[in-house]
């Protein structure tokens, strides 16, 4: 059996999303079809792509919100903590493809928009931080 396999350390706090970028699993025009993951191995539940790049996973980006006690340390020093999990001091790695931003209108992890609608995060600031590449 082929199929794609889920980071090893991609969170398991929140589901992970899978996408098939075939046409035909299309159910909104000009969106790839997107899918909950539920093994370590998976291929599209349409058409059973196996395949990168026509499968894969989709980046979680979590939202971060500045904390003076947060765990996450972002430009400058600035301190911050993940809306759905304030323990947790690391954001991306090379392999977990989850992102992070301070943006509520880009994050799409689950656990992070449940956080923001209740904490009622209106003023994003657009910029986004990324620990594994940090900007000169
Ligand atoms: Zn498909
Ligand atoms: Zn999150």
């Amino acid at each position: 059996m082929s199929g794609i396999t889920v980071p090893a350390d991609r969170t398991l706090k929140q589901p992970t999303l899978g996408f098939c970028r075939n046409p035909q699993c299309r159910e909104v025009s000009n969106k790839e079809f997107r899918f909950t993951v539920k093994d370590d191995y998976f291929c599209c539940p349409k058409c059973k792509a196996d395949q990168e790049p026509m499968i894969g996973v989709l980046t979680m980006t979590h939202l971060l919100i500045p904390s003076p006690t947060g765990p996450v340390i972002g430009l400058g020093g600035v301190r911050y903590q993940l809306a759905c999990d304030q323990d947790r001091a690391y954001l991306a790695t090379a392999t977990n493809n989850e992102a992070a931003t301070d943006n509520a209108k880009i994050a799409n992890c689950p656990g992070c928009i449940v956080m923001a609608n209740k904490q009622k995060i209106v003023k994003p600031t657009g910029e986004s931080l990324s620990l594994d590449s940090p900007k000169p």
